[in-house]
């Protein structure tokens, strides 16, 4: 029997300029920008577990890569903006996935040649995680509030291949170099929130029923 039926609710991390903070329990993967889930008495909603460490997330290296686009963004050069912005978007998706192995029993092992050999993003999008999750992703996204992020993720990229193969655009260089900076910050914003939810619904709760 689990130890708490009791449904849990995600605490966004409140608003900052630069990445959002979250803590996560060490027990069952939960994250929680709750400030209250710094004390170490505070029970975990997921499983209750109570003094234990929390780590922060996202990590130090999203951390200070995201620093720097925001850097980049304040300077106006949006090309680097979604660049890099896509980089991290990639760098949290491979966090989330490698989580939701971890939480279905996988180890370290498994997780590092899974990961190796599905190096696309299209693949880890379109065929691993709903290996894992046992729905696509777009779904998963659809169900958690955030149904157009996956069309705004997949255009950015194509944005992001064209800036870096050179390729034409499909619109003036001037509006991609603005708005699509502009567009890549409201898509990182996104993406912290929706990684957040994502882990809670399959890595938390994946952990809780194993
Ligand atoms: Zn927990």
């Amino acid at each position: 029997m689990r130890p708490s039926e009791k449904p849990h609710k995600t605490v966004f991390a409140e608003s900052s300029d630069g990445a959002p903070t979250y803590w996560e329990c060490p027990s069952c993967g939960f994250l929680s920008g709750d400030p209250r889930f710094l004390d170490l008495e505070h029970a975990c909603p997921v499983c209750g577990a109570t003094g234990v460490e929390r780590r922060r997330f996202p990590s130090d290296r999203v951390r200070r890569l995201d620093h720097r686009i925001r850097d980049y963004q304040s300077q106006g050069d949006g090309e680097i903006v979604v660049i890099l912005v896509m980089a991290l978007l990639e760098t949290i998706l491979e966090d989330i996935v490698d989580r939701m192995m971890e939480a279905q029993g996988a180890d370290l092992k498994v997780r590092r040649v899974v990961m190796d050999s599905q190096r696309s993003i299209g693949v880890r999008i379109g065929k691993l995680f709903p290996a894992l999750a046992g729905e696509e992703f777009e779904e998963a996204a659809e169900e958690l509030g955030y149904r157009d992020f996956p069309k705004r993720w997949r255009t950015m990229r194509e944005a992001r291949n064209a800036f870096i193969h050179d390729s034409p655009f499909n619109g003036p260089r001037e509006r991609l170099d603005a708005e699509m900076g502009a567009d890549a910050m409201v898509l990182l914003d996104q993406a912290y929130r929706l990684f957040v939810l994502l882990n809670n619904r399959f890595v938390a709760d994946g952990k809780h029923r194993s």
